[in-house]
């Protein structure tokens, strides 16, 4: 006998422990398999405090959930005011509505927004057609991404960048908190933040990332259903036109701008549409097209069945 316990209790009740603990989970195991929704573990759960899903931790039901890591879950339970040690039976009666309301919502607003990136060539107008929408549509969340260059001027932290320091990006990588990174033109570093894009898609809202190459090939691996937009100059001619502008750089300088450009271009086909930037109203208003969500939830197809825009410039 130890702790006051006879052993026979004690054995007994580690077998009670370990049978909970089977029990809980498989609550998770059904909600992570789509079995079960979230919303009718917790409803259980309030009904009745002796059962498993009573005993489950919050946090342990929302990484059940599709696409929800560490990060995303202290996020929400930061939001919902809810302690990371709180068992689901052990809410009051305040969070348990704030937990409740947040799965209802999460249920309606699931597929309502996209999320598209949008990338081209330098000094194809991605900057001016993203600003365009940015005034145009405040409903569309275009993200801020981080980076350690320093501030241009004008430009304003939180608004235009995060402008971090190494240490600070390092931590963001280390801790998860990027959707994608890269490093850009060979100097600085830019990275979008995986929060706020969570918690718009969350919330049923678009979401528009303006970001290079290499950050558009790693939302397409980690998160295939985004919508990759490439945005292309109305010709070859006219993106030369506007890289070399004035003719103030050297000719090799000139050289190596447009070598890029050959490059960047032969990656349109990667993507799953192409807009021509010849007017920026027009290819805005092209690109907020892509981003609502038609009614049936189908996506209109990619480019390979759709005859997308083959008007496009393409280095001859
Ligand atoms: P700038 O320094 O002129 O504002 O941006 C330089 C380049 O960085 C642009 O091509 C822009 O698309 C890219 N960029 C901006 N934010 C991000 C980001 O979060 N991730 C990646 N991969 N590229 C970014």
């Amino acid at each position: 006998m130890t702790n006051g316990m006879p052993d026979v209790d004690r054995s007994a009740a580690s077998r009670a422990a370990v049978a909970a603990r089977r029990a809980r989970a498989a609550v998770k195991q059904a909600v992570r398999a789509g079995d079960r929704s979230a919303r009718d573990v917790a409803q259980v759960a309030w009904r009745d405090a002796s059962s498993p899903e009573a005993g489950l931790r919050v946090p342990e039901l929302l990484m059940s959930l599709q696409g929800f890591g560490p990060v995303r879950t202290a996020d929400v339970l930061d939001r919902l005011a809810i302690s990371p040690v709180k068992r689901l039976g052990g809410l009051g009666p305040q969070q348990r509505q704030r937990l409740d309301d947040w799965l209802r919502q999460r249920d309606e607003a699931r597929g309502a927004g996209r999320l598209v990136v949008l990338a081209g060539p330098t000094a194809v107008g991605k900057g001016t057609v993203s600003a365009y929408i940015r005034e145009q549509h405040p409903d569309v969340l275009l993200s801020v991404s981080a980076t350690t260059r320093p501030p241009r001027p004008g430009e304003i932290d939180g608004v235009h960048y995060f402008f971090v320091n190494d240490a600070e990006f390092d931590r963001m990588i280390a801790d998860g908190e990027l959707l994608e990174w890269a490093v850009v033109h060979n100097r600085s570093r830019y990275g979008t933040p995986r929060p706020p894009v969570q918690r718009a898609l969350d919330d049923g809202r678009s979401v528009l990332l303006e970001i290079d190459l290499q950050g558009a090939r790693q939302v397409r691996e980690t998160m295939p259903e985004a919508l990759l937009v490439f945005l292309l100059p109305p010709s070859w001619e006219e993106l030369v036109r506007r890289l070399i502008g004035r003719g103030t750089e050297s000719p090799e300088e000139q050289a190596r701008r447009l070598e890029t450009a050959r490059v960047e271009l032969a990656a349109q086909d990667e993507f799953d549409e192409l807009v021509v930037n010849d007017e920026v109203r027009r290819a805005a208003q092209e690109v907020v097209d892509l981003l609502i969500v038609p009614s049936d939830g189908v996506r209109p197809p990619g480019r390979a069945g759709s005859g997308a825009t083959t008007t496009g410039a393409g280095p001859h």
